[in-house]
């Protein structure tokens, strides 16, 4: 089984794949996932808690899942790490990972043939196995940490070693009985949270919203990312000062963390990089149609957030820029379609000092339809 394990990693690595571990499966403990849950902090996740027993115990996911085979993508372009976010000065900020053409769709290609290798190697049935791509209610992180790939940071993050923080997660439920590789070390719990920080804090300092209750717990309704993502509604005003150039995710707590000085450029996902988006100037964000949306972001991750949570985003980015040049076309967004974008390009245009403009900014404030979606917007007053 050793050798055949052995085979099957390389041609994994074969396929792309640039870390492949081993883990046996049993249920977790998921007291941490209650308690985060408890406490509210997937905000609007609401299928995080439709999902909580499956995601502590993959033999709810597969019926008599006994290993899984977790594999790393590494997603940094470029070389070295630790770096500032990509796009030269005044362009937006873009979170790493979504300056390619969607992983999710990249990589089910590579993990059809991995499950097809499992087919042809080990006389696995094709429903003897099922693989994932970040969006399915496994614990990634978790078994990927229990396999050695890396350990989970501070910042929640898995770290690897190798590649830092810079690695998409793949995995493979099997019920196929594979031998476990050895995690970081055996000496504490494989998947405790901040194995090998030591006393750093960087990621937790350097969080720009503070969204870091405790090291490792991430209170989603603070997080960049979760705003500028998931929430497809008001981005709370006390936050959007805080989230600057951010036009999609936040970097913020990866990009400090000093395990990225191993990471090296990926191999893989270069060939699929639209490294292009980040520098598209924010002006032209703001300018977006549907139809110059569909063609730039289409087949991308970006792509989730729709025209309106992308012109949002722009429109707080462009109310933290100081630049005066953009209220033409934040003024135009404050008659947009959409309550949500309007509500935040008036935001935006009265932080730019509209001068004569705010009373149409107040107006738009007061827009009846943001009132009756959203609630009168006291965030939005309290930054004027
Ligand atoms: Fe904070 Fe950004 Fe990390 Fe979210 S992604 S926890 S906002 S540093
Ligand atoms: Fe751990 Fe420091 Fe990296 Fe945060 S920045 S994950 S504390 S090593």
């Amino acid at each position: 089984m050793a050798a055949r394990q052995e085979e099957l990693r390389e041609r994994l690595r074969g396929l792309g794949f640039e870390e492949v571990r081993f883990v046996r499966l049993s249920a977790l403990n998921g007291e941490g996932l209650r308690k985060w849950l408890e406490s509210g902090y997937h905000g609007d996740m609401h299928w995080m808690e439709r999902t909580e027993g499956k995601r502590t115990d993959p033999g709810l996911v597969l019926e008599g899942a006994r290993s899984a085979i977790v594999l790393g993508v590494n997603y940094l372009q470029g070389g070295g790490g630790g770096t500032a976010a990509l796009g030269p000065s005044g362009t937006p900020s873009w979170a790493r990972y979504s300056l390619y053409q969607d992983y999710h769709d990249t990589l089910k290609p590579a993990l059809a043939r991995a499950g097809r290798l499992l087919e042809e190697g080990f006389g696995a049935g094709a429903s003897d196995y099922r693989y994932y791509v970040d969006t399915g209610p496994v614990l990634e992180r978790a078994w990927a940490a229990r396999s050695g790939a890396g350990f989970v940071g501070k910042n929640s993050m898995l770290i690897s070693r190798t590649h830092g923080n810079w690695l998409f997660i793949a995995s493979i439920l099997t019920r196929l009985e594979l031998e476990p590789d050895p995690p970081l070390t055996r000496r504490a719990d494989p998947g405790a949270v901040g194995l090998l920080c030591g006393k750093c804090t960087r990621c937790m300092d350097a969080c720009p919203t503070a969204a870091f209750p405790a090291p490792g717990v991430v209170d989603a309704r603070r997080c960049i990312s979760y705003q500028t993502i998931e929430n497809r509604g008001i981005i709370p005003a006390e936050l959007r000062a805080a989230v600057g150039s951010r036009v999609y995710g936040c970097d913020t707590c990866l990009e400090v963390c000093p395990w990225n000085r191993f990471a090296r450029a990926g191999r893989r996902m270069i060939l699929s990089s639209r490294g292009d988006i980040a520098a598209i100037p924010l002006r032209e964000l703001l300018e977006l149609t549907p139809a110059r949306f569909a063609e730039v972001f289409s087949g991308t991750a970006i792509k989730r957030v729709k025209l309106a949570g992308l012109l949002r985003n722009a429109c707080v980015a462009a109310g933290n820029s100081g630049d005066p040049s953009l209220l033409g076309p934040l003024l135009r967004l404050a008659a947009h379609a959409s309550p949500v974008v309007r509500a935040h390009a008036v935001w935006a245009a009265r932080r730019l000092g509209a001068g004569a403009l705010l009373a149409q900014a107040r107006a738009r404030e007061s827009d009846p339809e943001v009132i009756a979606e959203y609630g009168p917007a006291p965030q939005a007053q309290a930054e004027g």
